[in-house]
């Protein structure tokens, strides 16, 4: 990787001495660094009134005790956070991650990459994240009621429509955000509809949001596609995880003519050379809440491979939608050995710093998620219009809605990344445009 900026240097080394151990935040701040070097050369006053560092630093955390009781009558502790990055824009806006890796440095590197896709989607919102070490997996639907209902009971102090508007992420979907509005609801006696969203249809959540993640993922590919006079139109597709955001992209990727031959859990993948089936995936995985094993025990045709990496299957677009840092050099080297032409990230972070310069020196078009996923948190904000305005909109204009924001992202990254001196490439584009526009803001709110 090329050195950082001497200024830029010193500041990411300050970053590192404040938040020490913290691995996957030092890697996204970084990776906005690497492709800063031409802007502070060309705006020094971001430098001189030390912007970068103030958005390094969260303007609050909080981190609290989460007591729950199992079915077997135990007590379980959990440890919730959230971070509330960056409100220069908007209210903290940014999704809840229930996993048993989450901790301080991973919410924080979530946090930091929000402010910047919020930044992106040119929509009024701040960045944050959230989430807890606790594991929904395998629990009873009472255990989960019960871990969310502890986990508002503290949370509810620092939300709200106009302050903090969580979302689902990893291992918090439709379930999970119902029992978190409901205890909202309960202890501030308040129908408060945006201040959650990813609520379901009934009660104040926005059609295409469950699907806005992967679709929008997909769109932004396709927009990098038309750039270069191509397709999806019999495009060979791999698709990393099987949760909300893989099956979306599935589906998208399937609707506009490609075959989408694997995708995967955290206990392997599955090869299925005639094509997913998305139903029997969407059965397994949302109705049953199974796993792959029990997809590929239902499919005629199709393997499943527990050893091994799904980035050894051969195709045309990758789309790694499950975790960060799951899509590495190897991997990298293997998906271009194989002719992949476009990597989009529907997942955070999931791609190494290494595996993006292999990528990117092989010529493929590569979305960084903070662009490429974008369509998520923007559908967010759409909900949060509807509930504003105490409006409902059809699934069609709401679509309307989502690819127009993902041909903006895509347009301003484009543009940027030109601007910027390096055409093509939408790493230094997504970095440079959302700073700029978050550095002015800070310049123009004062010290705060
Ligand atoms: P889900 O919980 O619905 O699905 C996650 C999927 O990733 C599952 O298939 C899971 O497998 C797999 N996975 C998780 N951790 C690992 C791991 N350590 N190794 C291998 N596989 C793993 O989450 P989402 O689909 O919502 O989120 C996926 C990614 O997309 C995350 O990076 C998230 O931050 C990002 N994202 C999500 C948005 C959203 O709207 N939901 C918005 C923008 C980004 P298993 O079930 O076996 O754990």
């Amino acid at each position: 990787m090329a050195a950082l900026d001497p200024h830029l240097q010193e500041i990411y080394e300050v970053v590192l001495r404040r938040n020490p151990g913290e691995a996957e935040f030092h890697q996204a701040v970084l990776e906005v660094f690497e492709s800063l070097g031409p802007v502070v050369l060309k705006r020094p006053e971001y430098v001189e009134s030390r912007v970068l560092e103030r958005l390094c630093e969260p303007e609050r955390q909080v981190i609290f005790r989460v007591p729950w009781i199992d079915d077997s009558g135990r007590i379980e502790i959990n440890r919730g956070f959230r971070v509330e990055f960056s409100s220069v824009l908007g209210p903290f806006k940014g999704g809840l991650r229930f996993h048993p890796s989450v901790n301080l440095g991973i919410v924080k590197f979530l946090g930091f990459e929000q402010i910047f896709k919020n930044a992106l989607t040119g929509m009024p919102i701040g960045g944050g994240k959230g989430g807890s070490d606790f594991d929904p997996k395998g629990r009873s639907d009472r255990e989960v009621m019960a871990f969310c209902q502890s986990f508002m009971t503290e949370l509810y102090r620092h939300i709200g429509e106009y302050t903090d508007v969580p979302a689902g992420d990893i291992g918090v979907g439709g379930r999970e955000i119902g029992y978190l509005f409901g205890q909202y609801k309960r202890i501030t006696n308040l129908y408060e509809s945006g201040v959650l969203t990813g609520k379901g249809l009934g009660w104040g959540g926005s059609r295409v949001r469950k699907e806005a993640t992967g679709y929008g993922t997909v769109f932004f590919a396709q927009e990098m596609l038309r750039a270069r006079g191509d397709s999806f139109d019999g495009k060979r597709v791999v698709v990393s995880g099987s949760g909300n955001v893989a099956i979306y992209a599935v589906e998208m990727a399937q609707r506009l003519g490609a075959t989408v031959v694997a995708c995967s859990d955290s206990s392997g993948y599955v090869v299925d050379e005639s094509g997913l089936d998305l139903e029997l995936l969407k059965q397994v995985k949302e109705v049953d809440r199974g796993r792959l094993a029990d997809y590929a025990a239902g499919r005629p045709g199709a393997t499943l491979v527990t050893d091994g990496s799904i980035w050894h299957v051969d195709c045309d677009v990758a789309l790694p939608c499950a975790t960060q840092n799951e899509l590495d050099e190897d991997a990298a080297i293997s998906l271009v050995k194989h002719g992949v032409s476009v990597v989009a990230e529907g997942a955070n972070m999931p791609t190494t710093r290494a595996a993006t310069r292999v990528l990117l020196d092989a010529d493929v078009l590569f979305a960084p998620g903070k662009a490429a996923n974008a369509g998520g948190v923007a559908t967010s904000a759409l909900e949060m219009q509807q509930n504003a305005s105490r409006d409902s909109w059809t699934h069609e204009y709401t679509q309307e809605r989502l690819e127009g924001i993902m041909r903006g992202i895509h347009e301003r990254c484009a543009g940027s990344a030109d601007e910027f001196g390096a055409p093509g490439n939408y790493v230094v584009g997504a970095n440079t445009s959302s700073f700029v526009q978050l550095a002015d803001a800070v310049l123009a709110l004062g010290v705060i």
